[in-house]
């Protein structure tokens, strides 16, 4: 058919309205929502038409993809996606994945009434910090600890009960960017605190600390920076110094150490990244970490540190606007307890669990998820190869962990667009694209979901 003809035929909204599908439809369901698929379903028709894709339609065909976009726009637009990137802590993509025990905390919490603000014991009021404080201060080391929305709230909370209208001294070499707009200057700006910059990019020395402090100054503040590394001429001055700085001109010294390792690292062959039970040992007065990151819980800040600043910061009325909620409570109580044992939180919190998880274990789950794809699809040729997969999250930038990949071969599809197809997915899958492959990394992938992408490639 012509397109001007085709275009003709295209039905009028209200006579849409009048199909039995539509009228059963509008019984249970809003009528915007109704006549906005409508709308969407034409639409999608009318850019077929006029790009030459179709040449002829029906009614039905539109009344067909109109009950198709309206199952969808029911769909969650916050929806699970399968991680095939090897980007462990990938922000974009949730960060860190909750442990089973940690999910079924948050789902009991949810569900149910609980004793969030209730003191079982005395039968009154209690507070909703009670519940993780006691296990932090066990696992870090620490005199007391307080929980907040989210690592920058953690930062700003701290900076704010300190030094509002006095001075931070931090080193030039530590004012960072960590992505998501979290930049530690203009954190520091909204705390009320005035930023002090010292010594230069590469390096700072302990006089350049010294040289500035006066009688406005009101933390020393070191900020672990997480996502770069400076190589080359470069000095730093430790945490030990800084410390018995702080301690002789009575200034608290402030440690925010982004991802919040608990673990060393190191044991496992990995590159040593501070973790914070070192930083209170070594007497800084505050630490501040993530909870979604190398910790491998939920969204959420940590304060830990000296009973007399925490307890500060507890009285502070901007703790009110930065409260963690009880879903989040929940599943950091399940995910640090795991601490209290390192054998225990290593195979049983997955963020960690993945990280050290050793390459022979993904050879094997490589192979298997190559033979489910190939007995599927004749189209592509998989193969298996090793590669790296990234910590991610701002976390151990430098390390590259060992793993397995396979990577997909297409006659039909280019890279980009195979990976546009997967994307789009009902469950997307998340891949990589490189060197002009499609690389999918197992190590961050689980084996219940190795059916549903093979399945998913049978259907291109
Ligand atoms: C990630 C990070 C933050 C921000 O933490 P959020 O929990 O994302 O708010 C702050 N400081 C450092 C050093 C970080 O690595």
């Amino acid at each position: 058919m012509e397109k001007k003809e085709l275009l003709r035929k295209l039905p009028k909204m209200d006579e849409l309205l009048k199909e039995d599908v539509v009228i059963n439809r509008l019984d249970d369901t809003m009528r915007t929502l109704v006549v906005d698929s409508l709308r969407a379903s034409i639409d999608e028709y009318r850019e077929s038409i006029l790009k030459d894709k179709i040449n002829d339609f029906a009614k039905e065909d539109i009344l067909s993809k109109f009950e198709e976009i309206l199952e969808d726009s029911k769909e969650p637009n916050l929806k699970r996606v399968i991680n095939a990137t090897g980007v462990v802590i990938h922000t974009n993509l949730g960060r860190s994945i909750l442990s089973k025990e940690a999910v079924e905390n948050v789902i009991g919490v949810a569900a149910n009434y609980n004793n969030l603000e209730y003191d079982l014991k005395k039968g009154e009021r209690g507070s909703r910090y009670s519940h993780v404080e006691e296990l932090i201060k066990k696992v870090t080391g620490a005199e007391a600890a307080l929980v907040v929305n989210n690592n920058a709230a953690a930062v700003m909370l701290v900076l704010n009960t300190l030094c509002k209208d006095k001075e931070a001294i931090v080193s030039r070499g530590q004012l960072v960017e960590i992505g998501g707009s979290f930049r530690v200057p203009d954190v520091m700006t909204f705390s009320g605190a005035s930023l002090v910059e010292v010594g230069t990019t590469n390096r700072t020395h302990l006089y350049d600390y010294e040289n500035n402090i006066n009688e406005n100054t009101g933390v020393l503040l070191k900020v672990h920076t997480s996502n770069f590394k400076i190589l080359g001429f470069t000095e730093d001055v430790s945490l030990e110094e800084l410390v018995e700085l702080g301690k002789d001109k009575s200034i608290p010294v402030i440690e925010d150490i982004g991802s919040g390792t608990l673990v060393d690292f190191s044991k496992y062959n990995f590159v040593y990244e501070p973790t914070v039970q070192e930083s209170i040992r070594k007497g800084v007065d505050v630490v501040t970490f993530s909870g979604d990151k190398m910790l491998g819980g939920p969204q959420a800040g940590i304060i830990v540190g000296k009973k007399e600043f925490v307890n500060k910061m507890k009285k502070n009325q901007l703790t009110r606007a930065l409260r963690i909620d009880k879903m989040t409570l929940a599943a950091l109580e399940g995910t640090i307890k795991y601490y209290l044992d390192e054998k225990e939180a290593i195979e049983k919190i997955p963020t960690l669990h993945m990280i050290l998880s050793s390459k022979d274990e993904h050879k094997k789950r490589a192979y298997s998820l190559k033979r489910k794809l190939q007995n599927k699809n004749k189209e592509f040729k998989f193969s298996v190869e090793e590669d790296y997969s990234m910590v991610g999250g701002g976390s151990m930038p430098i390390e590259k962990i060992p793993t397995y990949v396979i990577k997909v071969k297409s006659d039909k599809y280019k890279p980009e667009e195979l990976e546009v197809m997967l994307r789009k997915n009902k469950v997307p899958i998340i891949v990589r694209v490189s060197n002009d492959e499609v690389i999918m990394d197992i190590r961050t992938m689980f084996d219940e979901d190795f059916n549903a992408v093979a399945e998913t490639f049978s259907r291109f």
